[in-house]
């Protein structure tokens, strides 16, 4: 086994951070159910309810508006399918950049559904999403508008604000997939207009199997898995107390650590240190507002395949950007909604920085990426 020291996917998942660690442990050892009215039940409540606070917090939002689930996909559908149903729409709105979470849920409601594309730096054309509007509003209909705040493969920041005041005063509902921006831009969900919003823990450390769908007064009637009446009857079944208590405390201590890794001169060390050995280097969204831990490139004729396991090998782990959950490396479909052709999306990887993140792993990280690239262009000349 290689001796992984450099991890720089974060965005697939954030280490875990001590203090989420020692929350969790804490909840681990704690006997019984939430929902019990007796000491040890009481005392899982008081765990649940102190996490609540702390999420809501830092979302900007009301206590009383987070819902946890077991993971933000789960948050996900029953923003898209529960909202689909509890708010009548006819048709779903989504972009192409979406994650897969948010395209397989839209699909799952059987409505039909319009995608919306991106323009060449990543961003959703919101002219697409106010034609769907207009032509919704000429025949009465009901639209669930469904996009991302923050791009999980080139961290382009999607102008929501444009978004939220098309569809904000409309009949029509909106839902953001927030899970990139948690924590790392300023939510406010409760004074903004989105209807509903998923956030995740394990991606700013809490660890995985909590998350939370954030749900305005008026929907309320979101649903999807019917149970015990957990969650004031939004979400069925005993909340995962552990994981929950690791979410509250991730939102914590989160923020400053993040700040404190200042990842965006981390990102901009890389891409200057990656453009000095391949000038032809190709960064998705460069001219675009980019969340400041990620990026998206391409070194035009070095497979992401073959350059993923040689940075593999040297102890730095990395991604495509469009992992599947097979393990296997696949196209993009995010850069192929951006116009990006077959032959340079195969070369496309991503590295992603968080609150662990020093200088030291840039430093570690050029140097395994000059000697897989320096390798690759070495076998192309003997070739
Ligand atoms: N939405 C976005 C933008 C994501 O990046 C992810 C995870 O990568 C998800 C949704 C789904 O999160 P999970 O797989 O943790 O449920």
């Amino acid at each position: 086994m290689p001796r992984q020291t450099i991890y720089l996917d974060h965005n697939a998942s954030a280490p875990l951070l001590p203090e989420a660690r020692a929350a969790h442990i804490a909840a681990l050892d704690l006997t019984g159910n939430p929902s019990s009215v007796h000491a040890q039940g009481r005392a899982l409540r008081a765990v649940v309810d102190q996490a609540r606070t702390e999420v809501a917090k830092l979302a900007g939002a009301e206590r009383d508006q987070v819902v946890f689930t077991g993971s933000a996909t789960e948050a996900i559908s029953q923003a898209i399918i529960g909202g689909a149903r509890a708010f009548r729409a006819d048709a779903i709105v989504v972009s192409e950049g979406e994650h897969t979470a948010v395209l397989k849920a839209a699909e799952a409601t059987g409505l039909p559904l319009k995608r919306v594309g991106l323009d060449a730096d990543g961003l959703i054309k919101v002219e697409e999403i106010a034609s769907a509007i207009a032509d919704a509003d000429r025949v009465g209909m009901r639209l669930l508008v469904a996009v991302h705040l923050v791009n999980n493969e080139t961290g382009v920041i999607q102008p929501v604000d444009r978004i939220e005041t098309l569809v904000g005063p409309s009949p029509h509902f909106l839902f953001v997939d927030a899970v990139q921006a948690f924590g790392k831009m300023v939510l406010e969900f409760a004074s903004r207009p989105p209807d509903l919003m998923a956030i995740s823990s394990h991606k700013i450390g809490g660890g995985t199997g909590a998350a939370a769908l954030l749900m305005k007064g008026h929907a309320d009637q979101v649903r999807l898995i019917p149970g015990g009446g957990q969650e004031s009857g939004r979400r069925g079944g005993t909340e995962n107390a552990p994981a929950i208590a690791g979410f509250g405390a991730a939102t914590v201590a989160f923020p400053d650590r993040f700040y404190r890794a200042d990842v965006g001169t981390l990102v901009r060390a890389a891409e200057d240190g990656m453009r000095s050995m391949c000038p032809d280097l190709v960064i998705f969204g460069e001219s675009t507002d980019r969340i400041g831990n990620v990026s998206n490139f391409a070194v035009p004729g070095v497979r992401n395949s073959l350059a993923m396991m040689g940075l593999d090998l040297a102890g730095v782990s990395v991604s495509s950007g469009s992992a599947c959950s097979s393990g296997k490396v696949g196209t993009s479909h995010v850069l192929a909604a951006m116009g990006v052709r077959n032959d340079l999306s195969e070369c496309a990887l991503r590295i992603s920085f968080g609150w662990s993140s020093t200088m030291a792993d840039v430093e570690a990280y050029l140097k395994a990426f000059g000697e897989v690239v320096g390798r690759h262009k070495a076998r192309r000349v003997a070739a």
